[in-house]
C-alpha cells in the first residue's frame, strides 16, 4: 500500500541490487521517481541504505537502457517491434533445433536473476521448455560450493546454515567483506551495524583474508590467509577440537551425526603444525582461534566468495560447518542455524528430516567431462562446448540477465567462441559485453516497474522475514514484463509458436506447481482439488509470478493453506503489510530441516572425505615466496558488472587498479605511478597500480566486473571509465572439481612495470 497526497505518493520496496534487501521509500510525483531513501518502517532493514539503493531511479532513467527490442542487420542493431523480435527467434531457434537438436542450444542465467522474482519463478520453465542439458550460470563463479555442501550434509541445497548475527558473540569469517558486499549467502540489512552490535555486546570478529579489507579493518583480529588455503585452516582448526576432544558436542548434535568417527580420522593429518606454512598462519594462533570459538558463549563460522572461489570450494564450504558442528554451535542459538523461509523451500517441502537427499554427476559435460552440479555445467565449460565439434556442440545461445564475457574466466577465448554461434538471444536491459553477441536483445522493464520479492534470497535470511513489493511504476503501453518475456520464449522455444499467449504458459506453471503441492503429503493441501485451489488463486486476477508466489507463501510453513490455518500468511497479508512481516529470530530447526536419506547430518560424505586427500597433496607443495597470486575485491559502490553506467556510483577516482603490498612493488621496481602488464597462463592486461599495506605481501588484487572497452556495446558512462577485465586473467581450467566452481582467487600471475602513468 502506498501513502500519497495528489499526485505525490511514497511507494514501499524492498531493493533488488543486492542480497541485503533492504526496504526503500520512493517518492513518486507525476509518475516520476523524485527521491529514494531508506524505508525507516521496514521490519528487517529498519531504514538502512548503502550508496546503490538510491540509484535505482538513475537505472530506470538511464538513457542507454533498452526499451524496446534490438535485431542485429548487417552486423548492427537496430530497434525492432516484438513481433519482429519473436519472428527472428523463432526462425533463429527452430533453424538450429531441427539441424542439430536440443542439446545444441546453450543457456547461461545471470546473477540478477537471483534477486527477480520473474526469473525466480520463469527461468525454469523456460529452461525446461529449451530440454537441453547444456546449462550454465553465474552460480559457478559464486556460490555454488556452498549449496553442494550443504545439499551432501543436510540433503537439500536450500539448508545453508547462515550465522545467527544478532545473538552470536564470536564470528570467524572467511573470504567475505560484508562492509562492501552487505552480505552474501546471509541475508542481513546493515551487516555492518549487526556486527558492530556484536562488538559492543563483547563479542569478538575474526577476519580471514588475504587483504585488510574494509570489513578486516574493523575485525578484532585480523588473520592474512595466503589465497586458496581456507580449507586448510578449517580442516586444522576442526582437526585441533578433535584433538581437544570433542566434549562441547552435545547429544542434541551427536544424535543426528553421522560419519563422526570417519571425518576426525580424516583430518588427522591437518594439524596446525602441518598447515601453518601453507597458509600462512601459524600453529599457536590457528589453536587459539579454535579454542576460541569453542569456548565463547557462542559462535558461528561463516565463509564466503573467498573460501568459494577456489580449488577447494566445496571442501572449504564443508569445513565451515564441521568446525560449527564441533564446537557444537550448529542449529543452536547465537550459532550457525537454518532459515525458514515463509515463501518454503526445498527443506519446507516433503515429509520432514527424510529425503531423497542431494547428489552430483547426474550427467558429465560433453568435452571435460565435468560432473553436473544443480543442474548445470561449470561456466568455465560454456567456450570448449561452443568450440569442440561432435554431438551437443552448442550452436546457440540464451542468455538471460547475465554478462559472462566479462563475469567468467577466460573471457577472450570466450569472447571468441560467442562469435562463432549460429544464433543467440539475450535478455537484458542493456546492449553489454556479451548482448552485443546476440541477433536479437529482448530488453525487460526496469527494476521499478516489476513486483518483487526475494524468493531466493529470504532462504537464507537471519531472521524470517517476508516483503512483497508491487511495481513503482507501470509498464508504458507496449512494454513487456519480464515473465512474459521468458513465456514467451519458453512458447517458441518449445515449438507452440509466437501467436502462443504468455498467459497459457503461465497457466501450465501454476498448474504444475498445485499438482505437486496437493500430492505432497506434507504440504497444507495435500489432497486438496485441483481445480478449487486454481480458481482461489486467480480470485486476485494476479497473474505470472504474482500468482505463483501467493501458492509459495499460501503453502509455505507461515501459509494459510488455502484456509486451512486460520490467520496464515497469503499474497493479500503481504500487500496489507508495506513494510513487511517479521516471523521472528531464527529457531533450531534440527532434525526436521534434513532430507538426507539417513535421516542424519552426513558429516563425511564420501566426495568431500576423498577430497581431503587431494587437499593433503597440497601440503607437499613447497611455498614460492616469489610467486605472485592475483585475488579480487568488491567496492560498495559496484555490483559485478552492470551497474557501471551509473555516473553517480563510478564517478571519483580510478577503482580499477592492481593493489600491491609496499614490499613487492620495490622488489619489481614499481612505484605510484607505475602502470603494470600482468599475466597469467592465459592472457595479460595493463593496469595501473595502487600500492597498500592492505593486502599480504605476495598477493595482488583487482576488481571484477570492469573492462567496458568492447566494439559495439552501447553504455556510453561505462565505456568512458571503461577499467580492465579481471577475467582476462583468471583461468577456465582451474576450477573446483566436486561443484565446477571457478577459481577465481589465487591466480598465479606475473607482474612486470611497463611506464609510469
Ligand atoms: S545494501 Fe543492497 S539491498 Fe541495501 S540498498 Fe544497498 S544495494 Fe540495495
Amino acid at each position: 500500500m502506498n501513502s500519497a497526497s495528489n499526485s505525490e505518493r511514497v511507494a514501499f520496496r524492498t531493493c533488488p541490487l543486492c542480497e541485503a534487501g533492504c526496504g526503500l521509500a520512493i517518492t513518486v510525483k507525476n509518475n516520476e521517481v523524485t527521491h529514494i531513501r531508506g524505508d525507516m518502517q521496514d521490519v528487517f532493514s529498519k531504514g538502512f541504505i548503502c550508496p546503490k539503493g538510491s540509484t535505482l531511479k538513475q537505472l530506470h532513467y538511464d538513457a542507454d537502457r533498452l526499451l524496446t527490442p534490438l535485431i542485429k542487420r548487417n552486423g548492427v542493431h537496430v530497434p525492432a517491434t516484438w513481433q519482429e523480435a519473436w519472428q527472428v527467434i523463432e526462425t533463429g531457434l527452430s533453424g538450429v533445433i531441427n539441424k542439430h537438436g536440443r542439446e545444441s542450444i546453450g543457456t547461461y542465467l545471470g546473477n540478477p536473476g537471483a534477486h527477480n522474482l520473474s526469473s525466480m519463478t520463469f527461468n525454469r520453465v523456460l529452461l525446461q521448455a529449451i530440454g537441453s542439458r547444456q546449462r550454465f550460470s553465474a552460480s559457478t563463479v559464486d556460490q555454488i560450493p556452498k549449496q553442494v555442501s550443504s545439499g551432501m550434509m543436510f540433503g537439500s541445497v536450500s539448508s545453508v546454515p547462515v550465522p545467527d548475527l544478532d545473538r552470536t558473540q564470536y564470528l570467524l569469517m572467511l573470504g567475505a567483506n560484508p562492509y562492501e558486499s552487505n552480505g552474501s549467502l546471509c541475508t542481513a540489512p546493515d551487516f555492518p551495524g549487526r556486527l558492530e552490535a556484536m562488538q559492543a555486546r563483547g563479542g569478538k570478529l575474526v577476519v580471514v583474508d588475504p587483504r585488510k579489507s574494509r570489513t578486516a579493518e574493523q575485525a578484532d583480529e585480523w588473520l592474512a590467509i595466503r589465497p586458496g588455503t581456507d580449507a586448510l585452516l578449517l580442516a586444522a582448526i576442526a582437526n585441533t577440537l578433535a584433538s581437544d576432544g570433542l566434549n562441547v558436542l552435545e547429544q542434541r548434535l551427536h544424535n543426528y551425526l553421522n560419519g563422526l568417527a570417519e571425518v576426525v580420522a580424516a583430518l588427522a593429518p591437518f594439524t596446525p603444525e602441518a598447515v601453518a606454512a601453507s597458509t600462512g598462519i601459524d600453529a599457536a594462533t590457528i589453536r587459539r582461534i579454535a579454542r576460541e570459538l569453542r569456548d565463547a558463549s557462542s559462535s558461528a563460522v561463516y565463509g564466503r566468495i573467498g573460501t568459494c572461489t577456489t580449488a577447494f570450494g566445496t571442501t572449504a564450504s564443508w569445513l565451515v560447518d564441521v568446525v560449527n558442528i564441533f564446537t557444537g554451535n550448529l542449529d543452536r542459538v547465537g550459532g550457525a542455524m537454518f532459515s525458514l523461509p515463509v515463501a518454503g523451500s526445498g527443506n519446507t517441502h516433503s515429509a520432514p528430516g527424510r529425503g531423497k537427499g542431494f547428489r552430483i554427476g547426474r550427467g558429465h559435460s560433453r568435452v571435460s567431462k565435468h560432473p553436473e552440479a544443480l543442474g548445470e555445467y561449470p561456466a568455465a565449460a560454456m567456450a570448449e562446448e561452443i568450440e569442440t565439434p561432435g554431438d551437443g556442440q552448442i550452436r546457440a545461445m540464451v542468455v538471460v540477465g547475465g554478462n559472462p564475457i566479462l563475469s567468467t574466466p577466460n573471457s577472450q577465448r570466450l569472447a571468441k567462441s560467442f562469435e562463432q554461434l549460429d544464433f543467440m538471444v539475450s535478455v537484458d536491459i542493456y546492449l553489454n559485453e556479451t548482448s552485443r553477441f546476440a541477433d536479437v536483445v529482448l530488453p525487460p522493464p526496469s527494476q521499478l516497474q516489476r513486483s518483487h520479492y526475494d524468493l531466493a534470497l529470504l532462504t537464507f535470511a537471519v531472521r524470517n522475514v517476508a516483503n512483497y513489493s508491487e511495481p513503482v511504476l507501470p509498464l508504458a503501453p507496449g512494454q513487456l514484463d519480464e515473465w512474459e518475456i521468458l513465456a514467451k520464449l519458453s512458447a517458441i522455444v518449445s515449438g507452440a509458436g509466437i501467436e502462443t499467449d504468455p498467459s497459457v504458459i503461465d497457466d501450465l506453471a501454476i498448474s504444475s506447481l498445485v499438482q505437486s503441492a496437493i500430492k505432497d503429503s506434507a504440504s497444507n493441501v495435500f489432497g486438496r482439488d485441483h481445480q478449487e485451489l486454481i480458481a482461489e488463486l486467480s480470485l486476485s486476477g494476479r497473474r505470472g509470478p504474482d500468482r505463483i508466489l501467493d501458492f509459495l507463501l499460501r503453502t509455505g510453513p507461515f501459509g494459510d493453506g488455502f484456509g486451512a490455518v486460520p490467520n496464515g500468511v497469503t499474497l493479500e497479508k503481504l500487500i496489507d503489510s508495506p513494510h513487511g512481516i517479521d516471523f521472528g529470530a531464527l529457531e533450531p530447526r534440527l532434525p526436521e530441516v534434513l532430507r538426507t536419506p539417513s535421516g542424519k547430518i552426513e558429516i563425511a560424505p564420501p566426495q568431500l572425505i576423498a577430497d581431503l586427500a587431494r587437499l593433503l597433496l597440497t601440503l607437499k607443495n613447497k611455498v614460492d615466496e616469489s610467486q605472485l597470486t592475483l585475488v579480487g575485491r568488491r567496492h560498495l559502490r559496484s555490483n559485478n558488472s552492470w551497474m557501471h553506467n551509473i555516473e553517480v556510483l563510478v564517478k571519483g577516482k580510478d577503482r580499477c587498479t592492481l593493489q600491491m603490498h609496499p614490499d613487492d612493488a620495490s622488489r619489481l621496481g614499481v612505484d605510484k605511478d607505475s602502470k603494470v602488464l600482468v599475466t597469467s597462463r592465459v592472457g595479460s592486461l595493463e593496469a595501473p597500480v595502487e600500492i597498500t599495506e592492505a593486502i599480504r605481501s605476495g598477493v595482488v588484487s583487482l576488481p571484477h566486473g570492469w573492462g567496458h572497452t568492447m566494439e559495439g556495446t552501447n553504455t556510453r558512462v561505462a565505456t568512458a571509465r571503461a577499467g580492465v577485465n579481471s577475467n582476462i586473467l583468471t583461468d577456465e581450467k582451474e576450477i573446483d572439481p566436486l561443484s565446477g566452481n571457478s577459481v577465481l582467487n589465487g591466480i598465479p600471475v606475473k607482474v612486470t612495470r611497463i611506464s609510469h602513468n
